[in-house]
């Protein structure tokens, strides 16, 4: 059981003061902040990474032969090369940086899986998708006349192999699934999901959205063909985000957009010579965002991926047993939360309402769809309350919100 290898507390209290905004005052309470699935909070190091880049290196990149020119092109470029360690992938330029999981998702739909899929082939996702890794296959299939297809969850939501296993067909030409589901934490098997859908010559899209804050990726290891995943999810700053595709795929993916720094030549009509990863990055990109991704990648790596993954998942565990304990109360999922994440309902509660009764005592969750809406619909309930957990989150903090559902339980309005 996760919860008995909870990292010393000492981990947390170190952690604590390094996260500004835990010190900051809601009305008279500190923030309890349990919608870590949602937004994660952003540390020092990270902020200072960030105002250290503006105040001593700002400039453009790959285009000014000045001082700071050179200096702001060579520290994205070492952000780059940080993620590439982050992912242990195989070349710096297998990384491409996007604003985020759903503009890494939306171009590999259109600008690589576009490119795969006609009218009568078939796209495979889960259905426990958040819409970012549902609604750009949609969009792909509707304009090539392709079929979407889901892999159906238990009654539990949960997705197992072989769900994929059987919806899987000669027409498949893509598979697109989460690492980790955002709704109930679920750990999707998606290095034997890529080894299923290689061995029938399909390619496989990981959403890594969930995944990255709480346990090392490795993307040789799993085997997929492209990993997307939010810095503002793991400790980084918002507005950027990282595509991982294999070499080969990127060489003959298309473009989003079109501008400059992607090409270092452009005629008005010869061939546009343009090499991945700056193919995909047209336009001036948030270096100091970059800066600031490759500086959460330290912070996260320095705590130890492994040890934040067991610490944050012990907390999901702890939660999940607290809340199934209360009368009432409904937990989804029965899969430990190894993915730090637990959704719950109150019977007879609308989740709006737990949420609120919850912020009355300074507790964050997030209440809703979780943009998921139709594996929502799946459960049969209008949403459900998440609570999410991170590296500065208590045992305490379980037991507040343990606590306070139990008195909305009770009835408390
Ligand atoms: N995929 C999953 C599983 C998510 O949880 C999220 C965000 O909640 C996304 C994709 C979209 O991430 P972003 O809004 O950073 O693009």
């Amino acid at each position: 059981m996760v919860a008995e290898q909870i990292p010393v507390a000492g981990f947390v209290r170190d952690v604590r003061a390094d996260f500004p905004i835990l010190a900051t005052d809601l009305d008279g309470k500190p923030p309890v902040y349990l919608d870590n699935a949602a937004t994660t909070q952003v540390p020092r190091p990270v902020l200072d990474a960030m105002t250290d880049y503006y105040c001593n290196d700002n400039s453009n990149v790959g285009r000014g032969i000045h001082t700071l020119g050179m200096r702001a092109t060579d520290r994205f470029m070492r952000s780059r090369e940080r993620a590439r360690a982050f992912l242990n992938a195989a070349v710096a330029s297998e990384v491409v940086f996007t604003k985020s999981t759903t503009e890494s998702v939306n171009l590999v739909a259109e600008g690589f899986a576009g490119q795969l899929v006609s009218a009568g082939d078939e796209v495979l996702i889960s259905g426990l998708e958040h819409h970012s890794n549902l609604l750009p296959w949609r969009r792909l299939c509707e304009r090539t006349g392709a079929t979407l297809k889901i892999a159906a969850v238990d009654e539990h939501g949960e997705p197992s192999l072989d769900s994929f296993r059987a919806a899987i067909s000669e027409r498949t030409r893509v598979i697109a699934v989460a690492h980790v589901s955002n709704v109930q934490g679920t750990v999707n098997p998606v290095r034997e999901i890529a080894a299923l859908g290689h061995d029938q010559g399909i390619i496989v899209v990981v959403d890594g959205a969930q995944a990255v804050a709480h346990r090392a990726v490795n993307v040789q290891e799993i085997g997929a063909d492209f990993y997307c995943f939010s810095a503002h999810k793991m400790y980084g700053p918002h507005g950027t985000g990282v595509l991982w595709g294999k070499a080969e795929h990127l060489d003959r993916m298309d473009p989003l957009l079109l501008g400059g720094g992607m090409a270092p030549i452009a005629s008005y009509d010869g061939p546009l010579r343009s090499m991945p990863p700056l193919r995909f990055e047209a336009g001036t990109p948030n270096i100091a965002g970059m800066v600031g991704l490759a500086a959460a990648m330290d912070y996260l790596d320095g705590l130890g991926r492994d040890a934040v993954g067991v610490h944050d998942a012990a907390l999901a565990v702890r939660a999940a047993e607290g809340l199934r304990a209360l009368d009432g109360v409904t937990v989804y999922g029965t899969q430990e939360p190894l993915g730090g994440i637990v959704s719950f309902n109150v019977d007879g509660v609308h989740p709006h309402d737990v949420g609120s009764h919850l912020n009355a005592v300074g507790i964050a969750t997030r209440t809703g769809v979780h943009c998921a809406s139709p594996f929502i619909d799946t459960l049969g309930i209008v949403g459900s309350v998440r609570a999410s957990f991170g590296v500065y989150n208590t045992m305490d903090e379980v037991q507040l919100l343990i606590d306070t559902v139990a008195t909305a339980e009770k009835g408390f309005w």
